[in-house]
């Protein structure tokens, strides 16, 4: 059974409260692209924070790389992605839509929903063709003359002709991997699900380079250490699931390859891909290139690495994180909309409440408050309005944590600290506050809500 969680609830939250906007809306929006508001962009930078920090700072085999999205155009010839990085698609001549032909069975008719396309007397569709993903564009002044290139569909392969850069000075031997997060562009022609599948996209995509015998236990390695990952930021184990790909579903470079599910509204679907690459891209580049992508042991022995790479839709893992927290409840007869989400992804850290916004001694009390922590966290001073209302949308963007300046606070220093998800309310002393929600910040977190798959 899907969640209770539909797609339209979490669409409405992030256009209500500045999460997402639908792109270009004042034209007429164009299809499978959004825009990112405030609170979208903290909680989106939050996730790849998170995620560096678990690739890069927590470990010491991984180092970091930005690379450039538009590449030498016959990188894509080696990669494959110039040729193969295409989808089967199916026009219907009545109604003018079009379709994946490998997914004609989720698919909606144009003109009755109900229906697949196909199904209706009609439908009246062409037979499969191919269709290129890759955005392309030329370098140069001249239309006619400039060098076409393309945007990259993936940050994969800005990793892996780096290779010997980075082995070169990074002071490592397999294995040891590159993480990159960055911009993707995919001409999707599947309509919509939101920030589930979009036309540019961020990517969390790392690569790890292993002696080749060792590939296969690295590939398990990186499964279950991707799982806990997202597990350790909140989401459900009901939610999550491994699915290995079946022997005719794996790209022809991989010998191995697990998607991670999540329980969207849409149903399970890929989450990460985590795939055992081979050698295939560093021998591909090593030969279109002519430079050696390979590793060199000190005693003059040489072998091209293995890769395994997780690779994560920041956006789709926003959705899911999104989908996750969101929560409806009543609480004293009055329905709340909360973000569970884990509180160190959650946007803003803590609200800093005046109780009455008009007293100016609360108000003084509350922002010195206020300057105090957000020197270290993101936090927000909000003194307009009923405390319920302001409680109230602060628990719609998650945040975890409000700290309260009432009269008690005047005559001993205290305030009082409320928490997002059991609604507890504790006295606290002002000067501990800072401390306080920092320690709580870093404590592990895990969802209260209900696990209904
Ligand atoms: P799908 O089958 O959903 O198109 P994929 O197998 O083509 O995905 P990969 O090439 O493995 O995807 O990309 C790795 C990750 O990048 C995906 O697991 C997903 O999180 C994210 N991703 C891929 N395409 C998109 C897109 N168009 N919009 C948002 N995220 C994407």
């Amino acid at each position: 059974m899907a969640d209770a969680v539909t797609m339209d609830k979490i669409v409405s939250l992030c256009k209500r409260r500045g999460f997402v906007f639908p792109s270009s809306e004042i034209y007429g929006g164009l299809g499978s692209s959004y825009d990112y508001g405030h609170y979208g962009v903290l909680l989106k930078d939050n996730i790849k924070q998170r995620w560096m920090s678990s690739m890069v700072q927590e470990r010491d085999d991984i180092v970091a790389l930005d690379s450039s999205i538009i590449l030498h155009p016959e990188v894509w010839k080696a990669s494959g992605h110039v040729g193969g990085f295409s989808d089967p698609l199916v026009d219907c001549k009545f109604c003018k839509k079009r379709y994946r032909a490998d997914h004609l069975e989720d698919s909606q008719c144009g003109q009755r929903p109900s229906k697949k396309p196909g199904e209706t007397s009609d439908c009246d569709l062409t037979g499969a063709r191919q269709f290129n993903l890759m955005f392309e564009t030329r370098v140069g002044a001249l239309e006619e003359t400039g060098v076409p290139v393309y945007l990259r569909p993936e940050t994969a392969q800005g990793i892996f002709i780096n290779f010997k850069n980075v082995a070169a000075i990074a002071r490592r031997k397999p294995p040891f991997g590159i993480a990159q997060v960055g911009k993707s562009f995919r001409n999707e022609i599947t309509p919509g699900n939101f920030i589930f599948r979009t036309l540019e996209f961020e990517q969390m995509e790392m690569e790890f380079f292993v002696p080749p015998s060792e590939a296969d236990e690295w590939y398990r390695y990186w499964v279950d250490e991707r799982y806990a990952w997202h597990r350790r930021y909140g989401i459900r184990e009901s939610h999550l699931r491994i699915r290995p790909h079946d022997a005719d579903e794996l790209s022809h470079y991989s010998s191995g390859t697990s998607d991670l599910e999540y329980l969207f509204p849409i149903g399970w679907s890929e989450l990460e891909g985590i795939a055992n690459r081979g050698d295939f891209d560093l021998s591909a580049h090593t030969a279109a290139s002519g430079t050696k992508l390979e590793w060199v042991e000190q005693d003059g022995s040489r072998y091209t690495p293995h890769v395994i790479e997780p690779a994560l839709g920041v956006n789709r893992s926003m959705l899911a994180f999104l989908v996750d927290a969101y929560d409806e409840e009543i609480v004293a007869e009055r329905e709340r909309t909360v973000l569970r989400l884990h509180p160190q992804l959650a946007p803003v850290k803590a609200a800093v409440l005046p109780l009455i916004g008009k007293s100016e001694d609360m108000s003084g009390r509350a922002r010195k408050l206020y300057e105090e922590l957000r020197q270290v966290i993101s936090v927000e001073y909000d003194d307009g309005g009923q405390i319920g209302r302001r409680y109230r949308r602060h628990d719609e963007i998650g945040t975890p944590y409000a700290l309260t300046i009432d009269d008690q606070t005047l005559e001993d220093d205290t305030v009082t600290i409320r928490e997002r998800d059991s609604l507890a309310q504790e006295r606290i002393s002002i000067a501990r506050a800072r401390e306080h929600v920092l320690d709580r910040l870093v404590a592990p977190w895990s969802s209260p809500k209900v696990d209904s798959p």
